[in-house]
């Protein structure tokens, strides 16, 4: 007999997740989409280019480092990887171990998973789920008139939505009564304390160490990007990522060495034999320095609060990991499960969060887990 299965969300994980389970002749798709088209946040991703992997996966990476070392026993970067080239997806990696399609254009990945799916699964697209009832040991979605025989979650999180859009996500959920940690923005940039507006504009390559009570809590080597009010750029993202997982945001600051690779008495040679330090400086850290001279291996800022959901990458919280089993089933609901990024896991920035997504996909759907 057919098995009847619902995907709430056509994003990165529900669109792996419908692909797989097509595979498999006994099963019957329907994929709900709110969205008017399928991946919209996996198109914008990675500027338009998608980075969708990184060689270099680990769980340390995240903020769950127990839960993500048990599915990487299982799923690591070379299962996902293997995945996708079976798709026929050509892949390109750049220095820092970033995986991005080799056309370097997001919307091909999407168009890989699409590809895939085969009349096994049918796409309802501006069909958002508003209902979600258990029937005897089935599924009822909205007012469908079909019951389900297993359902998977994988409806995302607000992060990167515009305001108006954030209203009521995932409230399908609530009478579910899953345990859900709160959303908080992640990956996204800093606002900062008394900011020197003049440095809007300014982009520089340094290392960042993101401090709290003046001691170090997280350091990369980066590019920084001035914004009006803070400043943004990955490494400042990454650092966010860490600034949210402390319990307490009291008394944090970013140091900033703008030297970063030079000898130590750089700037005061420069100074002594130039009489200026406009060939090792941006002009606008220069007019500053001419200002009112700061620690050129040492410029601190001090931090206000990140910027808002609507200009996150990823959010921390969601669905909390102890209420999953390790294929991603809801212990407390069977036939229900939940992957990507409504799952209380969120990584650091270079395709770590893309890897969860598809990750998570695999494990949910993989062998007898699913279809037993
Ligand atoms: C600007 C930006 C750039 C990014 N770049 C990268 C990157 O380069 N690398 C990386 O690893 N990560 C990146 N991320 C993060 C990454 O895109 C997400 O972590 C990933 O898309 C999560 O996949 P998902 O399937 O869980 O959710 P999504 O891809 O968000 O998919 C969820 C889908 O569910 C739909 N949905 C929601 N509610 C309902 C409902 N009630 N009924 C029906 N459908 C519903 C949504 O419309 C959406 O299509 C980026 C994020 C943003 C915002």
């Amino acid at each position: 007999m057919e098995t009847k299965i619902a995907i709430v969300g056509a994003g990165a994980s529900g669109l792996l997740a419908a692909k797989k389970l097509s595979e498999s002749a006994d099963m019957h798709v329907k994929l709900f989409e709110k969205g008017k088209q399928v991946g919209a946040k996996l198109r914008a991703s990675g500027g338009g280019r998608a980075n969708i992997l990184n060689t270099d996966i680990r769980p340390c990476h995240y903020n769950r480092p127990d839960f993500m070392e048990r599915l990487l026993a299982r799923i690591g970067y070379a299962e996902v990887r293997d995945e996708f080239a079976a798709m026929g997806l050509r892949m390109s990696i750049d220095e820092e171990g970033r995986v991005y399609p080799a056309t370097l254009y997001a919307p091909t990945v999407v168009n890989v998973l699409l590809e895939q799916l085969g009349s096994r699964v049918e796409v309802r697209c501006e069909t958002p789920v508003r209902t979600l009832r258990q029937e005897d040991s089935r599924w009822r979605i909205n007012d469908e008139p079909e019951l389900f025989d297993r359902v998977i979650l994988a409806s995302g999180s607000p992060a990167g939505m515009i305001v108006k859009n954030q209203r009521g996500y995932n409230d399908y959920l609530t009478d579910l009564q899953i345990k859900r940690n709160p959303l908080i923005p992640s990956l996204t940039g800093f606002r900062m304390m008394a900011y020197p507006k003049l440095l809007f504009g300014c982009r520089v390559r340094a290392n960042v160490r993101l401090l709290q009570h003046g001691r170090p809590v997280f350091e990369e080597f980066g590019e920084v990007i001035f914004k009006e009010d803070g400043i943004s750029g990955i490494v400042v993202l990454n650092c966010s990522a860490h600034f949210n997982r402390l319990a307490s945001k009291e008394d944090c600051e970013v140091s900033i060495d703008l030297l970063t690779g030079d000898g130590d008495t750089q700037s005061d040679r420069q100074l002594r034999e130039h009489g200026s330090l406009s060939g090792i400086l941006h002009p606008k850290l220069c007019e500053l320095y001419a200002q009112q001279p700061f620690d050129l291996r040492d410029f601190r800022l001090k931090i206000a609060g990140t910027y808002g959901i609507e200009s996150a990458q990823v959010c921390s919280g969601g669905i909390c990991t102890e209420e999953l089993t390790d294929r991603f089933e809801l212990k407390r609901y069977p036939g229900l499960y939940a992957i990507g990024e409504m799952v209380d896991v969120d990584g650091v920035c270079g395709g770590y969060n893309l890897f969860f997504a598809f990750a998570s996909a695999l494990a949910a759907t993989a062998g007898r887990g699913f279809y037993a």
